[in-house]
């Protein structure tokens, strides 16, 4: 049966679609190779939220020209190849086909073209396949890449926030329906995942036939066998008290929630089109916080968006010196051509976006040491993500909170999916301690 290199740029949704690929060419009968000279078909699922990261999608297209053999097949599938499907042919024409997000429904159709028989029996045993994580941490890797999972619940996107690409190449929203979800998510459980991941670039606009986001949760949460629920992204215009209680009532849900602010200035976030104030945001979260104590908060934050002035700026500071979020993802404005953010004015000096990241980083990270502080003297369940790729002899994983915890290598411990940790270290980046 026909070989498959399959290589991801890009997000987390982007990894689930692979995930969906791979479970459909699996099933067909096909296997999995790490090196691009031995396959039959080669899938490159590419990223266009940044300029550099199509530039290393065109890259590494450059190198499996070279690498592939004639008559393999190099399919381009993700948000590159919506985006630049009319240009692809002449940039990169050795590409054999192009799938959109939004034509992953036709994937079956093209292995049949290619050769891959789909009239035998689909395979359902588990899938086994390289993942990018073996890539870099050898073979005890593939034994824990499995245990985390992510099941898409929306595809694309209509907030048109000013900054985003995202709603051009993924398309309006659309909810995909329960029953699917759930089929996938006990699906990854049978193959052995202890935590799932709901995604979507704004779960909380979910909507199929008058079933929203929280009674998802509550379906979904209700899972035989699933360890660890969790989901990204929220939109704060969308996040409500409904999904809160939700959350307070689905028993497996990690305590952790992500709500991306990105400003503390009202100008700012009109600008970026977010369609919240930060009066609304800091309400919405005083409710989750009431509800839903001792869990964590994370963030997005961009520093130097177009129009952002000092002023605005020591806003989003001080929101983050007074410890609102557990942890924040910090980014530096960067112009996508094609947002209406590119071309606005004044743009900020890329000196100043990275003054104003630097600033806003240390002030998170005082935060998030302060919040693992609190882990010390703890005893903490920790899904293990096998050694560490800095130090072989340590293991290190992720807490319920996605804290990082760092313990010694221990051969009682080493093949088991959830580990207890008596936490003995707190630093800004995580926790280190000793297998309980
Ligand atoms: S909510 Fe905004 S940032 Fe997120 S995908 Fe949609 S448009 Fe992009």
């Amino acid at each position: 049966m026909p070989s498959v290199y399959l290589q991801t740029f890009g997000c987390q949704m982007n990894a689930a679609d692979s995930n969906g690929l791979a479970h459909q060419a699996w099933s067909l009968g096909c296997s999995f190779t790490e090196t691009p000279e031995t396959a039959d078909i080669l899938i490159v699922n590419t990223c266009a939220i940044r300029e550099k990261a199509e530039t290393r999608v065109y890259g590494r297209l450059g190198q499996l020209k070279s690498l592939k053999r004639p008559e393999s097949k190099l399919l381009v599938t993700g948000c590159l190849a919506e985006k630049d499907r009319a240009v692809m042919r002449s940039k990169a024409p050795w590409v054999d086909a192009l799938l959109g997000p939004r034509e992953y429904g036709a994937f079956k159709a093209l292995l049949a073209d290619w050769g891959v028989p789909t009239d035998l029996p689909p395979r359902d045993t588990p899938l086994q396949m390289p993942s990018s994580e073996t890539l870099d941490g050898g073979a005890d890797a593939l034994e824990y890449s499995h245990l985390r999972s992510l099941v898409s619940i929306t595809r694309g996107c209509e907030k048109f926030c000013t900054y985003c690409i995202v709603p051009y190449t993924r398309g309006p929203l659309e909810s995909i329906g329960p029953e699917e979800i759930e089929s996938q998510v006990r699906r990854e459980v049978r193959c052995g995942a202890k935590e799932i991941t709901l995604l979507g670039q704004n779960v909380n606009s979910y909507l199929y036939e008058g079933l929203n986001f929280a009674d998802l949760l509550r379906r979904v949460g209700s899972i035989e066998g699933l360890e660890r629920l969790t989901f990204l992204t929220s939109h704060p215009h969308d996040f409500n008290r409904e999904v809160v209680d939700a959350l307070a009532e689905v028993q497996n849900v990690a305590p952790r929630l992500h709500l991306p602010i990105q400003s503390a200035s009202n100008e700012v976030l009109q600008a970026m089109g977010r369609l919240y104030t930060v009066e609304e945001y800091l309400e919405k979260i005083a409710y989750f916080r009431e509800r839903l104590p001792g869990w964590a908060l994370t963030t997005d934050i961009i520093c130097g968006f177009p129009t952002e002035t000092e002023h605005d700026f020591e806003a989003t500071l001080e929101l983050v010196r007074r410890g609102t979020f557990e942890y924040a993802f910090i980014f530096a404005y960067s112009p996508r051509s094609g947002t209406p953010a590119a071309t606005m004015t004044p743009q900020v000096e890329p000196q100043e976006r990275l003054r104003r990241l630097q600033a806003v980083n240390s002030a998170q990270l005082d935060s998030s040491r302060r919040f693992h502080e609190r882990f010390i003297g703890e005893t903490v369940r920790v899904l293990s993500s096998g050694p560490s790729k800095k130090d072989a002899a340590k293991m290190a994983g992720k807490t319920g909170h996605n804290v990082t915890v760092v313990w010694p290598r221990d051969e009682r411990t080493l093949h088991q999916a959830f580990v207890d940790v008596a936490i003995d270290q707190a630093h800004s980046w995580g926790l280190i301690g000793q297998v309980a």
